[in-house]
């Protein structure tokens, strides 16, 4: 393998630019040509294929975002955009690549390569919402959660000053991780989150007990893809039971998208970036890099796809005891 190309695509997320800048540094130490492809799948189709250097890359560990920029792409999701992407791939003489994303991702990967199985690919975890199988982090997740903290930090000031009620809802349209981590961090009364049934009924019970126990404010985090609704309508539901606080609401949304990616981002997307050019020289392709209890792991698409990664119970417990 001479040529490879990296490209950053679906949600971009912090510390996709850390591992985008280890592919390069990576391909280039092992003597490869690298290339970049900007926008995603809608890049590849359209020729958007540049190459890189170890210069292209400075200064950009510390970013959010993704210089390479990220796109939806519905044309790659049919068969003549694939055509197009693979013949712009060939005309560059690029052979492995290193895909940057989140499910829907490595999902086009997959049926690319069903179809082009000339080409190597490698996936690299990059979605804040660390719902992929065969890794204990995807690349923006440690990010996100710190900015979500420090957000409802500044809203429990707040709170307290005016003994208020807020419902704050945080990302995760299918995955409760970054909700259960901002609330444990920040002494959340309640969380609710897709992967469990939410009872409002018990809700109230809970910010009842809490106010007869002399709480001062409360604070419910809500995951943005909650069963019983978003944060607006739990609210609304439970505003009818207590009209001993103002109840307030906050979305964070895509505030814990960007940021300057933390230290442990910053150094697991490196890890990652590094790990998945290598896969692709040891000849592995099809598969997303992973850390799993500090080792270095390689899942198949298909199952980082299709099992999401499970919310641990005794956490959910944490918040019930401590908040
Ligand atoms: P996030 O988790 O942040 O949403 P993602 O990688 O899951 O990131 P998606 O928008 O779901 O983001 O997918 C990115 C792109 O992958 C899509 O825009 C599309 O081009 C491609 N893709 C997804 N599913 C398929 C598919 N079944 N066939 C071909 N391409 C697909």
């Amino acid at each position: 393998m001479k040529n490879i190309a990296v490209f950053t695509s679906g949600g971009d997320s912090p510390g996709m630019n850390a591992c985008i800048r280890a592919v390069v540094r990576t391909g280039l130490h092992m003597g490869l040509k690298v290339f970049g492809i900007r926008n995603g799948y809608e890049g590849m189709i359209d020729g958007e294929i540049f190459e890189m250097n170890a210069h292209s890359v400075s200064g950009i560990i510390q970013q959010g975002g993704t210089i390479l920029r990220s796109a939806r792409s519905p044309r790659f999701m049919t068969q003549e955009g694939r055509k197009r992407a693979a013949s712009n791939l060939r005309e560059q003489g690029i052979e492995g690549l290193v895909a940057i994303g989140g499910d829907g991702t490595f999902t086009g990967a997959n049926v690319f390569l069903g179809e082009f199985p000339e080409f190597s690919i490698m996936g690299a975890p990059g979605t804040i919402d660390n719902d992929l199988f065969g890794t204990d982090y995807t690349i923006g997740y440690d990010t996100a959660i710190n900015t979500a903290m420090a957000a409802i930090d500044n809203i429990k000031d707040t709170a307290n000053a005016h003994s208020r009620l807020f419902f704050v809802e945080v990302m995760g349209r299918d995955a409760g991780f970054i909700a259960l981590r901002s609330a444990i961090s920040t002494g959340a009364e309640a969380v609710l989150i897709p992967e469990s049934k939410t009872n409002v009924q018990s809700l109230i019970d809970t910010l009842k007990d809490s106010h007869s126990n002399k709480k001062n404010a409360s604070i419910v985090i809500v995951a943005e893809g909650d069963d019983a609704g978003g944060a607006f309508e739990i609210a609304d539901l439970v505003k009818q039971h207590i009209d001993y606080r103002d109840v307030r609401v906050t979305i964070l949304g895509h505030v814990q998208r960007g940021g300057r990616p933390t230290c442990m981002e910053r150094v697991r997307a490196s890890q990652m970036g590094v790990s998945a050019v290598r896969a692709l020289l040891d000849g592995e392709s099809g598969k997303m890099v992973g850390i799993v209890h500090r080792d270095i792991t390689y899942t198949p698409f298909e199952q980082a796809i299709k099992h999401h990664e499970e919310i641990n119970p005794a956490l959910v417990e944490l918040v019930e005891i401590l908040g």
